[in-house]
């Protein structure tokens, strides 16, 4: 399969690359979707086509990419890599999108963040498989159909409701990625560290995977933490002692939590007696931008049972208050001493 990528992306990505699966037989988990891809593929493939435009959408680090990855391979397609907010005119889309081969695939990482005036060029691409081109302006302005191979278009999304409804219909399929089990991480860790080259246990491979927030990619940078520990200490291997000791020396606690998850409870569960409060005061007092905490955090504090999205904003849940050691009453006397004393 040939890749375009630009060469930064070719740099940082390598080692990254090495971990991803390649084809689908490699992929840990993600039955349903393979089921579905599996069919979607071959049965395009039996027609000669493109395969139809498909969304992957879930939080980061769940495998829209390495699914991308794979459906280009299994079809032996080019695929070219960009993403929304690299995407500054409608001339760069143009000139991606006449540069694809018969039957490739354009994968757009992020691609809610695509500026709308571009998006509007993606319609009739997606639809007609062409694109309408403006020259000049005012009365003498002149429109150029410009004709495109058969192409696919894979977008990966952490945020479908950002999405606009005319873009989301073209799609012939939605894939939602949901967090991973303890198990099917314990698996990906132990297939990591054998081409990370690093001995494992099952016990510590279910430790890291505990601590993962059910995300791979959270799993993977765990390993190789504790990896550049034993390496540095001479270890033998990995075991679950390990992986306590260099997790919490990263600050990640027992259920996975890092330091930004637990200011933010912290935050809801002290400062504001529980709740409810709203992303932006959330956002305002960690100096954290509302994109990463409704991208990143949120959702897994949610999906884990720490946090309630009400209509007045977000709640700590009982089990908040009993994970930061406070009893609901205690915490709320506590918050009403720190507001007499500020
Ligand atoms: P996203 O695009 O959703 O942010 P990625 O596709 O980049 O996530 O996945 C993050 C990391 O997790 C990658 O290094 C990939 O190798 C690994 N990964 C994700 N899903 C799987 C899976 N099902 N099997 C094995 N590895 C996976």
């Amino acid at each position: 399969m040939k890749r375009k990528d630009t060469p930064k992306e070719e740099n940082s990505l390598d080692l990254v690359r090495s971990l991803r699966p390649r084809k689908f037989s490699e992929m840990i988990g993600r039955v349903k979707e393979i089921k579905n891809l599996g069919i979607m593929l071959e049965a395009a493939e039996k027609r000669g086509e493109a395969l139809d435009h498909i969304l992957f959408y879930g939080p980061p680090g769940l495998g829209k990419t390495t699914l991308a990855n794979v459906v280009s391979n299994e079809l032996e397609v080019e695929m070219h890599v960009t993403s929304g907010p690299a995407i500054e005119r409608q001339g760069d889309l143009v000139s991606i999108l006449t540069n694809i081969s018969k039957r490739g695939i354009l994968f757009i990482d992020e691609i809610h963040r695509l500026h709308r005036s571009i998006e509007e060029i993606l319609y009739s691409a997606m639809e007609d498989k062409v694109i309408d081109i403006i020259i000049g302006k005012g009365p003498s302005a002149r429109t150029l159909r410009l004709d495109l191979e058969d192409f696919s278009l894979i977008g990966a999304t952490t945020r479908i409701g950002l999405l606009s409804s005319p873009l989301r219909s073209r799609f012939g399929a939605s894939f939602r990625l949901d967090y991973y089990s303890s198990e099917e991480l314990a698996t990906m860790v132990m297939h990591a560290a054998k081409s990370l080259q690093v001995r494992i246990d099952q016990s510590g491979a279910r430790e890291i995977a505990k601590r993962s927030r059910g995300t791979a990619r959270t799993a993977i940078q765990h390993l190789k933490r504790v990896r550049d520990y034993v390496q540095v200490l001479n270890k033998q291997g990995i075991t679950k002692s390990i992986v306590e000791k260099v997790l919490e020396m990263h600050e990640i606690d027992n259920l996975g939590l890092d330091y930004i998850d637990r200011r933010i409870l912290d935050l809801i569960v002290k400062d504001f007696e529980g709740g409810p409060v709203g992303l932006s005061t959330i956002s305002a007092a960690l100096s954290e931008e509302v994109e990463t905490i409704a991208d990143v955090y949120e959702p897994y504090l949610i999906q884990a049972g720490f946090l309630k999205r009400t209509p007045r904003g977000r709640m700590a849940t009982q089990k908040a208050f009993k994970h930061m050691g406070y009893s609901r009453r205690k915490a709320v006397s506590q918050a009403k001493l720190f507001c007499r004393h500020s």
